[in-house]
């Protein structure tokens, strides 16, 4: 029996564990690996206290940290997914995909997100064959050449302006009339004579041989289809937030976000609280992961002591 399971070794998670363990909560952690998403980033400029760091060396730093309290109070159960969490009593049991089960007073989820993948015939096939969902990780594969970004938001336009440095020309393709990013970073980006944008689009197909060499995509107000020759493709079309497992005990809203108490990060049901790119908070980013984690853990700890 633990007091406190956390779920995920991404920032948020990884907080959660060092406060955790201060705080002397027999705690598990089950993660399948550590880091969370920015550990493919190439550099991060904005992670406090440091003025650039790699995703990679963030990801180790995050593990040394966990690491440092493994112990009575923390036991990293690693290489684990959780499947579900189900309420016994005044206990959580957490079933993982694996087929064990952890039982405790309290549950962190931490989860983070994933990115929304495209739907286009043969869009699985040329994953990772020319389709990217990581322009940081494989925008450098694609100097001087002709690109394509798919996505109208400010993902679709920072990758685009990442891009515009070293790729011949990069082409947006957005899906409807209105861009979702804000007006200075599209204005910035509009500004570049490499760049060109495409809107109103359904995208149909990719098409290649072995590696990605056309995008086929529909304007939807003339009905007429179109083909652009490109040998890279990088989707920027939204985040999923890992919550399914949970749908079921915690409320999730519109968009299967978990929703929390800003003030204490507590979730719907009392003994369970998110923190990070899983839950409704309206921004995401690693510092804010780890604060939330943080506030729910002061939260979870007097919690705790109250419902002994
Ligand atoms: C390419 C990229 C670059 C980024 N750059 C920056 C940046 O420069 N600065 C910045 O502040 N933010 C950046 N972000 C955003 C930042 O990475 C996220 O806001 C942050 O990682 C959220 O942390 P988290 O702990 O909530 O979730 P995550 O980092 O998503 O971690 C969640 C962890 O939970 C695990 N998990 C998922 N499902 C389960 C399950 N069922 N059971 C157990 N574990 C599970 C996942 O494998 C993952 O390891 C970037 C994101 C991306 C994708």
């Amino acid at each position: 029996m633990y007091d406190l399971i956390i779920l995920g070794g991404g920032p948020a998670g990884a907080a959660a564990a060092v406060y955790a363990a201060r705080k002397q909560l027999k705690t598990a952690i089950i993660l399948k690996e550590y880091g969370g998403q920015s550990t493919v980033s190439p550099t991060i400029y904005n992670w406090i206290g440091t003025t650039e760091i790699s995703g990679a060396d963030l990801a180790t730093n995050l593990k040394k940290h966990i690491l440092y309290y493994k112990g009575p109070f923390l036991e990293p159960l690693e290489g684990e997914l959780a499947k579900d969490i189900k309420k016994d009593g005044k206990h959580f049991v957490v079933n993982t995909e694996s087929g064990k089960s952890y039982t405790s007073r309290a549950v962190l989820v931490a989860t983070g997100s994933s990115r929304r993948k495209l739907k286009a015939i043969n869009a699985d096939t040329f994953e990772n064959k020319g389709i990217t969902y990581c322009a940081s990780c494989d925008g450098p594969l694609f100097i001087d050449q002709d690109v394509i970004v798919i996505g109208g938001g400010n993902a679709g336009f920072e990758t685009s302006a990442q891009l515009l440095a070293y790729c011949k020309s990069v082409t947006l393709i957005h899906r409807s009339e209105k861009f979702r990013a804000d007006e200075i970073t599209v204005k910035k980006v509009q500004e570049n004579p490499k760049f060109k944008a495409i809107k109103n689009a359904d995208i149909l197909r990719i098409d290649g041989d072995k590696f990605v060499n056309s995008i086929t995509y529909k304007d939807k107000k003339s009905d007429k289809e179109y083909t652009i020759k490109t040998n890279g493709i990088f989707v920027e079309i939204g985040q999923i937030p890992n919550t399914s497992f949970v749908k079921d005990i915690v409320d999730l809203d519109n968009i299967n976000k978990i929703i929390v108490d800003p003030m204490t990060q507590m979730s719907s049901i009392p003994g369970i609280w998110a923190a990070g790119d899983c839950t409704n908070g309206k921004y995401h980013q690693n510092n804010i992961a780890v604060g939330d984690a943080v506030k729910a853990l002061e939260d979870a700890y007097i919690w705790l002591h109250k419902n002994k």
